[in-house]
């Protein structure tokens, strides 16, 4: 079964935000003076995970990504990994996460059956990281990097959100130390999804801009829109292993092949990164009696709601959820 949105895209990939808990607070992505945190008795329990990946992966779900917050603090992780790999025509399980977890986890999760991971490191130089997660220690994402490769969650991708004045000058040397590790690294606009973050207008720099410095330094490098491979341009260095990356939401919206829904941690179906529309699937799923059909209406009428694109992000105002609530 394939499921198509009104604009005749195919929807298959569905990502999971398992948690709004975090153990870092980046500045792009939180706010602060702190989060207001979703109440336990709101987030899906793994049962209710399951049945809505269950019933997804009947209209047409393949892929599957858990996100957060930090899904890694969420304990259990590895027996819904389980769980998912085990559902009909799930055919593939990835994850992000910031890293910090991964050496004592990565095997673990490996074994459970996640297929591939996305690490978040935004620098390689540990004052410049405490300064962008405003509390980690750079170390143990270098070790959950390395755990990850050894457990074979390949390809290792490595996402680096740049911001104006804070790693912009690490362009060059975050690719060359990618290349030489032969990972997976993509630059990734900054965002605006809530306004409350670090200031988009100051910390926003442009996919061109990142092409251009990267060009400077790698100018043999080839490659562009990779197919199947997600919103991302990507490139290749001949010679060196691994890849250069850009993923461009604000400057060039890579709406036209959007192929995916978003679950947040309390239950809400969204249809596009930045519009807060929501269908509630977490009500239906606690209604008593058999809500099968209705969960699978919900989810039908969630890639219906899905829009052409979303509109200029420069110009809006953006107040709704912030990132680490929707997952990125
Ligand atoms: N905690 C995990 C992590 O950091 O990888 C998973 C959740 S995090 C919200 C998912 C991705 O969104 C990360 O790669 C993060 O860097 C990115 N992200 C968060 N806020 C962003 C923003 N305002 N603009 C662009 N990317 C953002
Ligand atoms: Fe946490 Fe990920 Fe957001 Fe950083 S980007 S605060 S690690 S959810």
């Amino acid at each position: 079964m394939a499921m198509n949105d009104s604009f005749n895209r195919k929807i298959d990939y569905l990502r999971i935000s398992v948690t709004d808990r975090c153990n870092l607070r980046c500045l792009y992505c939180m706010p602060e003076e702190g989060v207001k945190r979703i109440s336990h008795e709101e987030v899906l329990r793994y049962e209710e995970i399951i049945e809505i990946v269950k019933t997804a992966a009947e209209l047409g779900i393949k892929k599957v990504r858990l996100t957060g917050g930090e899904p890694l603090v969420r304990p259990g992780l590895s027996g819904l990994i389980s769980k998912i790999a085990d559902i009909d025509g799930i055919e593939s399980i990835a994850l992000t996460t910031n890293g910090l977890l991964l050496p004592d986890m990565a095997e673990e999760l490996a074994n459970a059956g996640l297929n591939r991971v996305n690490i978040s490191l935004d620098t390689l130089d540990p004052e410049s990281y405490r300064r962008m997660s405003r509390v980690g220690r750079i170390e143990k994402v270098f070790e959950g990097i390395e755990a990850a490769v050894s457990a074979g969650l390949s390809p290792v991708k490595i996402n680096t959100v740049i911001i104006r004045g804070f790693n912009d000058n690490e362009v060059l040397s975050m690719a060359e130390w990618a290349l030489r590790n032969a990972l997976n690294l993509r630059f990734i606009e900054f965002m605006p999804v809530n306004d409350s973050t670090f200031p988009f207008a100051d910390g926003y720099l442009s996919s061109d801009e990142i092409r251009k410095t990267l060009l400077s330094g790698f100018p043999k490098m080839e490659g562009g829109l990779l197919e199947g491979n997600g919103p991302a341009e990507c490139w290749k260095v001949p010679g060196r292993k691994g890849s250069l990356g850009v993923i461009e939401a604000v400057s060039h919206a890579f709406c036209g092949s959007c192929n995916r829904l978003r679950l947040t941690a309390d239950g809400r179906m969204r249809p596009c990164l930045f519009s807060d529309k929501e269908i509630n699937l977490l009500s239906v799923l606690r209604d008593p009696g058999d809500n099968k059909s209705e969960l699978s209406a919900l989810i039908s009428h969630a890639v219906d709601l899905k829009p052409e694109s979303h509109g200029n992000l420069k110009s809006e105002k953006h107040e709704g959820r912030f990132m680490y609530e929707i997952g990125g």
